[in-house]
């Protein structure tokens, strides 16, 4: 690579970029200086000017364990040295099979007990809502053609996966070009609707992310279950967020001992170092596939099962053992709690501070406890102030998101409070 100044390196991006759910003329406005960041250790990130960051935002809702991590990086490098990649298509591969049993072995026995590769969150949703309908065209139901998601929802950005989503700013847009999806704001409106004629239901466990960290009420999961049982309707958890000790536990199902029809794993996955997707399904779904006639689930993607991926994957998720990594979050999550709630008692701009696990959010709000306008774009400025303090995270509009890499020492929970009460007091929208 050439050498080039910080500066070169953030015009030349203005010139051949385009950056994802990014406002493209404060993008390239000259007055904004882009953060190019360098390199990562840890919860850490460090930019061209040498400048560290803690990661509050674990990359966008990817890293697990933190950045450049030896075990991770050596299991790729092995991988590596090996076969990068060789089609999923008619042939298979060593690492895709390893942890194609280890992530079977994550649930109870004759649950979920297949997997479905793919390439990320909006390709493993896709999957499951494709296999869902497929599943009842060769049950003879095909008029269970119905998908049915919630208000707020956030599924990815595909066509597909964008049209079960729920959030006006996202999808609106884009709504009439998608497929029909039947949306409802909470579990009694199933009761009202035609189930059917409904092939799956689908649901972000505990918490929508995307919508801005907003938690459903206990005991849901288990609700939703129930009504799935009754109805036959499949269910379907996108833990794409949730997945991999998020919330304190391995999945967010486990809270309320719930197992659904389809899971679909992404983000956390592979530690947050490679693109892959997952989707995992029971044995009766499976079996439906089987059998006289073309039954074949036509989908794919070029890069299933993709060998780095998944020597990553089977990595990451082993590193949960030695590493101890969710007995030595039980601290961690009290922390933040505990910080959380030091921040609403001390800044009158902070309401709603959460958590659920290790997933932490608070709202800004102006002086007498009022929203700001939305055009004011206050929680971006709120998280470029905080840059200045070493912490990097992205809102979700005006609530500010807190989810650090599990392997974030208490020490730098401290910085990030830190940071975050001066900002606090500096701030004046
Ligand atoms: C990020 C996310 C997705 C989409 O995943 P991509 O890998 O970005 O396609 C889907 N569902 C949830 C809950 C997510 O947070």
């Amino acid at each position: 690579m050439t050498e080039r100044s910080t500066k070169e390196w953030g015009d030349a991006d203005k010139h051949a970029l385009w950056h994802p759910f990014t406002p493209v003329d404060a993008w390239c406005d000259d007055r904004h200086d882009p953060l190019v960041i360098d390199r990562g250790d840890g919860a850490f990130l460090w930019d061209t000017e040498g400048n560290r960051y803690l990661d509050a935002n674990s990359s966008i809702w990817t890293n697990i364990h933190g950045h450049n991590h030896p075990v991770i990086n050596a299991a790729i490098r092995k991988q590596l040295e090996v076969l990068a990649h060789a089609s999923f298509l008619g042939t298979t591969n060593k690492p895709a099979i390893e942890l194609a049993e280890k992530l079977v072995g994550l649930f109870p026995d004759d649950t979920l007990s297949r997997v479905f590769y793919s390439d990320d969150g909006s390709t493993a949703i896709e999957c499951a809502v494709k296999m869902s309908i497929q599943f009842w065209q060769l049950s003879g139901s095909p008029e269970r053609c119905e998908v049915v998601t919630f208000d707020g929802a956030y599924h990815g950005d595909t066509l597909g996966a964008s049209s079960m989503g729920g959030i006006a700013t996202f999808h609106d847009r884009f709504a009439k070009f998608g497929y029909p999806v039947r949306r409802v704001t909470e579990i009694a409106e199933l009761e009202l609707i035609a189930a059917e004629n409904v092939a799956a239901v689908c649901l972000e466990p505990l918490i929508q992310g995307a919508a801005g960290m907003r938690f459903w009420p206990e005991g849901m999961l288990r609700e939703l279950r129930a009504w799935c049982d009754r109805t036959g309707v499949l269910l379907i958890f996108d833990e794409v967020m949730t997945g991999f000790g998020r919330t304190g536990k391995v999945f967010a199902c486990e809270h309320e001992e719930v197992v659904p029809d389809f899971i679909a794993l992404a983000k956390g996955l592979t530690g947050g170092y490679l693109p892959l997707g997952a989707t995992l399904t029971t044995d009766r779904v499976f079996d439906a596939f089987r059998g006289d006639g073309d039954r074949t689930f036509y989908y794919g993607h070029s890069y299933c099962g993709n060998p780095l991926g998944c020597a990553s994957a089977l990595a990451s998720l082993e590193l949960f053992g030695p590493e101890r990594t969710l007995s030595r979050l039980v601290p961690k999550i009290d922390r933040l709690a505990e910080g959380l709630r030091a921040l609403e008692a001390e800044s009158p701009h902070v309401v709603h501070a959460r958590n659920r696990g290790f997933i932490g959010a608070f709202d800004l709000v102006d002086g007498r406890g009022k929203p700001f306008p939305r055009h004011q774009r206050v929680g971006a400025d709120f998280c470029q102030q905080l840059r200045g303090h070493g912490i990097l995270t992205r809102p979700v509009n005006d609530t500010i998101v807190l989810m650090l890499p599990l392997c974030t020492p208490m020490e730098a929970l401290d910085e990030l409070f830190g940071g975050l009460l001066a900002t606090l007091g500096s701030f004046s929208p």
